[in-house]
């Protein structure tokens, strides 16, 4: 009997690495976590991915392990498999992460960020796996986003496309995104940013909500996992935050819809449980922020994959078409 073909994936954040081996259907055979010091020094962080790598290579043992996949924070410069200058991880600028790897393991390894990854595994196995394009949002501390076009990431001129919580939705709002452009969606209707709108309206005198009972009585304690406990215990300061966040939402998928006209619309992250509580409200409101006809056509649901969704993401790039980039950039420190 031939063994079972696997890969395996590697999500790193700014304060875990998790890894773990997936099979070509998208099932997710075996998981492990270690702790990340991203503040340290380049090496001390690869030794914690060389640790949940060898740990799952352990337990690959018997298996057909077609390669290894990296997901990481971006920004990153894919051509070259560097990590540029992440703000997750200062331990790394302008870090070779993917040869790093490859040259260690022997594997063919490939690098993406977060969200390309955890899109990919939406597209090739998750909530998308029936349909040929695939917008996917991941809603979190920050907003990532994926277009899997025919069960492969579109990747753009460079590698930088699909940046899509970076859009401009409202030229009035303040710079809230550490992009330092103006009215992202990001500084608007991230978890960072509802934590940022529902402090704002606490000092501003909306101090009777629960949210300041369940924050210790401290708006700076605030974040979106206390709103949404608060939404869900009926609480009016906290519906009208994600109320407007919908709002923000439907206002940016709209706009999506028109570039792209995908034929589903993927919502996963840290957020996607409570906003996807909104998406009835959320389709209500696209169709007047799109100006194609079949708008409400187009199924919005939330993602399969939850917590997850960065080691078959980052698994899900062994079993996709490599990126055709067209250009190949120097790199960033060379500009
Ligand atoms: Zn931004």
């Amino acid at each position: 009997m031939r063994a079972e073909k696997v890969a395996l994936g590697v999500d790193i954040g700014g304060t875990k690495v998790a890894a773990g081996l997936v099979n070509s259907c998208g099932r997710i055979l075996f998981t492990t976590r270690v702790p990340m010091n991203a503040g340290g020094k380049a090496d001390e962080a690869m030794n914690s991915v060389h640790d949940a790598i060898r740990a799952s290579l352990d337990a690959a043992n018997g298996m057909d392990l077609c390669g290894i996949g990296v997901a990481s924070p971006g920004p990153l410069e894919l051509s070259a498999g560097l990590v540029v200058d992440s703000p997750n991880l200062p331990c790394w600028r302008n870090f070779p992460l993917r040869d790093r790897v490859r040259d260690r393991y022997g594997y063919a390894t490939r690098l993406d960020n977060d969200a390309n990854a955890a899109g990919l595994a939406e597209a090739l196995w998750g909530a998308g796996v029936s349909y040929n394009s695939v917008f996917y949002a991941t809603l979190g501390t920050g907003i990532g986003t994926a277009i899997v076009l025919n069960q492969r990431l579109y990747y753009g001129r460079t590698g930088t496309a699909a940046e899509g919580g970076h859009m401009t939705i409202d030229l009035d709002a303040p710079c809230a995104c550490g992009c330092g452009k103006r009215g992202c969606l990001e500084g608007l209707a991230s978890g960072t940013a509802i934590a940022r709108r529902t402090r704002e309206k606490l000092l501003a005198g909306h101090n009777h909500s629960q949210i300041l009972s369940l924050c210790g009585g401290d708006p700076a304690a605030v974040t979106a996992k206390t709103v949404a406990t608060a939404w869900r215990g009926g609480d009016r300061l906290a519906q009208d935050i994600l109320n407007e966040t919908a709002g923000f939402l439907a206002v940016w998928l709209g706009n999506i819809v028109d570039l792209l006209e995908p034929e589903v619309l993927i919502v996963g992250g840290g957020l996607s449980k409570v906003m996807s509580e909104w998406f009835p409200q959320i389709k209500a409101q696209m169709p007047s922020w799109s100006i194609n006809p079949r708008c409400s056509e187009i199924p919005l649901v939330e993602a399969k994959y939850g917590a997850d969704a960065g080691i078959a993401g980052s698994a899900a790039l062994c079993f996709s078409e490599p990126a055709a980039l067209t250009v190949s950039l120097p790199a960033a420190h060379e500009l």
